[in-house]
């Protein structure tokens, strides 16, 4: 059986034919640039949110950079994140000019350790960028308790969480700003490249709307100097599509969730991912964590299974980031959980059938690899 790590035709078959006439309507208008299909996004996903207002922007990255931007920040200050997520975060406040600054993660939950916040603050700290990792929430209360002591935005990276809930209310409102990415593979995903930012404050929201227009207050007047980062008008169409059905995506995703946490609970050398109590997961990935992953992997792949590692290596470890001047051993559970991590298929169209497979063969492989001691001496997995 074949098990890819995502599906998105079998996904776009389902919808086809409301996409089809959906993106006749942006030929037929021409509208391609911003326009009635994004300003319809926009309402339809403040309101999917729960906030007062969305802005479509081009990706999830500029998402997280114009807000920055928005809010003053720049050269000289620091914005402080964690080492564990997609490069994007710490980008983000690179290109603004400011420092990013890490904190380690918890290590059941792999999101922003709130315990570990308080002493990364200093004079130059001016925002906080909590990730909600995987579909998790992040545990917000504290991180933004402290934030609030020190007088520091809460940007939410939002990317991987579109829908997820803290204690019932949705990400991208509990802290100054929310920001999303659109990319096809994430749960709520473009047909190209998107982003967006939720918030509440109206003077926020004006200034990234200008900020990704040109810094344009009327047409050909400029304020300030902005960029282009205006969203698609098909990319608008398409998730204004895609929003319709996102909730039900999201069961499906909880419900495959449920069934390889029933399969694979109690098996030795696996942990299982956290399901904290505030949360509602969304789970954009179902990761769970095994040693000798390479040989692991391979030898799912070999059985037709293929999965992903979100991510390989830490941000403070990354070449681009070296000069930081933050070696190994800074981050151990960021470090550690970089060295350990597997994320299996999670797509809402999976079968229970594909997953009762993959779980199968995950057992059977631990078990073998147990006795083993490594895969690496099990010739047949040709590793
Ligand atoms: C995908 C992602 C981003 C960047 O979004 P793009 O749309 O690819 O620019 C940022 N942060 C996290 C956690 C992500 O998963």
């Amino acid at each position: 059986m074949n098990v890819p790590f995502l599906d998105l035709k079998a996904q776009y078959d389902t919808i086809s034919d409301e996409i089809g006439a959906a993106l006749t309507q942006v030929l037929v208008s021409t509208a391609f640039c911003g326009g009635p299909f994004v300003a319809g996004f926009e309402e339809d996903f403040a309101l999917f949110c729960r906030a007062q207002y969305a802005v479509g922007v081009g990706s999830g990255t500029e998402a997280l950079w114009l807000t920055l931007v928005a809010l003053g920040v720049g050269p000289g200050d620091e914005v402080i994140t964690v080492p564990n997520s997609f490069i994007a975060t710490a980008e983000a406040i690179s290109l603004c000019g400011a420092t990013p600054v890490f904190v380690d993660v918890h290590s059941d939950s792999l999101t922003m350790d709130p315990n570990l916040l308080e002493r990364a603050i200093t004079p130059k700290t001016r925002a906080v960028i909590p990730v909600h990792l995987y579909g998790q929430p992040a545990d917000m209360d504290p991180i933004v308790d402290i934030a609030r002591k020190y007088g520091l935005h809460v940007i939410e990276d939002a990317c991987q969480a579109h829908g997820a809930e803290y204690n019932g209310q949705r990400v991208g409102t509990l802290g100054t700003a929310g920001c999303f990415s659109f990319y096809p593979g994430k749960n709520l995903g473009a047909y190209g490249e998107a982003g967006g930012v939720v918030t509440n404050s109206r003077k926020l929201v004006d200034k990234v709307r200008m900020l990704r227009d040109h810094g344009q207050s009327s047409k050909y007047y400029h304020a300030m100097i902005g960029m282009n980062s205006r969203m698609d008008g098909v990319q608008g169409a398409v998730l204004r599509v895609k929003l319709r059905h996102l909730t039900s995506w999201n069961h499906a995703r909880n419900r495959h969730a449920a069934l390889y946490r029933k399969l694979l609970t109690g098996v030795d050398g696996l942990v299982l991912p956290t399901q904290k109590e505030y949360a509602h997961h969304v789970y954009h990935l179902f990761v769970i964590r095994v040693q000798h992953r390479q040989e692991f992997m391979a030898a799912l792949a070999e059985r037709g299974i293929i999965c992903g590692i979100h991510y390989p290596v830490p941000i403070h470890l990354q070449d681009a980031y070296l000069s930081l001047g933050l070696g190994k051993g800074r981050f151990p559970v960021a470090e550690r959980s970089a060295e350990e991590v597997v994320s299996l298929p999670m797509y809402p169209e999976l079968t229970a059938e594909q997953i009762a497979y993959v779980a199968d063969e995950v057992k059977a492989l631990l078990r073998y690899g147990e006795a083993m001691d490594t895969y690496a001496r099990i010739p047949s997995y040709g590793c």
